[in-house]
């Protein structure tokens, strides 16, 4: 049977561009495609493979030229095993079985998995982003086969499914349809599996690639790399790799949301007097006044100096609790002095008393006490 041009199996102009190719061959494939066609499957299927052929020949600039001069006697004599699937042909039928047949088609081919990469950063990277490189153990595209899978761009018919891409299989009573395991339903098989992947259109690898971390990520945030993930079977679509961020517990701040809050020791002296103090955020230090009677636990709030999260628009707010140190290995004289200032200091039940706390808590202390009598 002689050849139709391929030009004019995809119904395409000589000086189409490939992005015209490809638009074509979709279309045909889809109209074509053997799944679509149930009442007529074998014509349907001639179709599908004529118009596959054309587009692999002509999305290939050497196999091009050597057809527009030649014609199918130079694809023969230059070496080219016609109807062979190229990568880029691949890649089409993964787009077009995602389109049509969606997560539950049949004859979906199977695309590469989706992959983790748990990735450790400091508060800072996570805040301000940053770019790292990361080393992915995965499965990448064979390169001796160009992801097809086959040594030299032959297939032939798959003889579990007799090239329908489907077997039936009797479960109990029941007869039912299923994809070929042997041929994952493309009813073609390589004939010469590549030497270097075994058949399979990919190998494993270890892949280096620059993560963009955006500025403003928090623990357990994903981000995805479209495509990044394990390679697909013979030439399919790649899967995504997700990289998670794991944000490593920080020696000053805790990160809740927006806010970050610290903990801050300070003397005794200057929690009675009042005073000021050099308080570290992470763009650098900030004055905090702390005012004269600051009682231990208070939560001083220091506006916009948290974080901006990816998904929020204003910078949260610094939380610091100050916590008033008792002071340690005093010298005879300072326990002297302090001796001198405690008796300096009112009774507790006093009306007035200099510490209102404790004063408060010895009333409940006496009302707890007439209550039982
Ligand atoms: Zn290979
Ligand atoms: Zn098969």
């Amino acid at each position: 049977m002689s050849k139709r041009d391929y030009y004019e199996v995809l119904g395409v102009e000589r000086g189409a561009d490939k992005a015209e190719l490809k638009k074509a061959f979709r279309r045909l494939a889809m109209k074509y495609h053997p799944d679509r066609n149930p009442d007529d499957p074998d014509s349907a299927q001639e179709h599908f493979k004529e118009a596959k052929e054309a587009y692999e020949v002509l999305s290939d600039e050497q196999k091009r030229a050597a057809y527009d001069q030649f014609g199918h006697d130079g694809l023969k004599s230059g070496g080219f095993g016609g109807g062979g699937f190229s990568g880029d042909v691949g890649d089409i039928f993964g787009d077009i079985f995602g389109d049509i047949f969606g997560g539950g088609g049949r004859r979906r081919q199977r695309r590469g998995a989706d992959l983790r990469y748990p990735l450790d950063l400091d508060l800072e990277e996570a805040v301000h982003g940053v770019t790292r490189e990361i080393k992915v153990p995965t499965l990448v595209g064979c390169e001796g086969c160009g992801g097809t899978g086959s040594e030299d761009g032959r297939r032939k018919s798959c003889g579990t499914c007799g090239g329908v891409g489907q077997v039936r299989m009797q479960q109990g009573i029941f007869s039912v349809q299923q994809t070929c395991p042997a041929c994952r339903g493309q009813g073609q098989v390589v004939e010469n599996p590549c030497n270097r992947c075994g058949g399979a259109g990919r190998v494993q690898e270890q892949k280096t690639l620059s993560v963009r971390i955006p500025p403003g990520v928090d623990d357990g945030d994903r981000i995805r790399l479209a495509g990044e993930g394990e390679a697909g079977e013979r030439g399919t679509q790649s899967g995504d790799l997700y990289v998670e961020v794991q944000v490593r517990q920080h020696p000053i701040f805790q990160r809740d949301g927006d806010d970050l809050y610290c903990e801050i020791p300070i003397r005794f002296g200057t929690a009675a007097l009042g005073g000021e103090m050099r308080v570290p955020t992470l763009d650098g230090d900030v004055n905090l006044k702390i005012p004269a009677e600051t009682q231990s636990g208070r939560m001083f709030r220091m506006r916009g100096k948290g974080v901006k999260s990816v998904r929020s628009r204003s910078k949260g707010d610094l939380l610091c609790r100050v916590t008033v140190e008792t002071p340690v290995k005093l010298n005879r004289e300072q326990k002297d002095l302090l001796r001198a200032f405690e008796a300096s200091l009112g009774d507790e039940t006093e009306e007035h008393s200099q510490n209102p706390k404790a004063s408060s808590w010895m009333d409940s202390v006496k009302q707890f006490f007439d209550r039982m009598a």
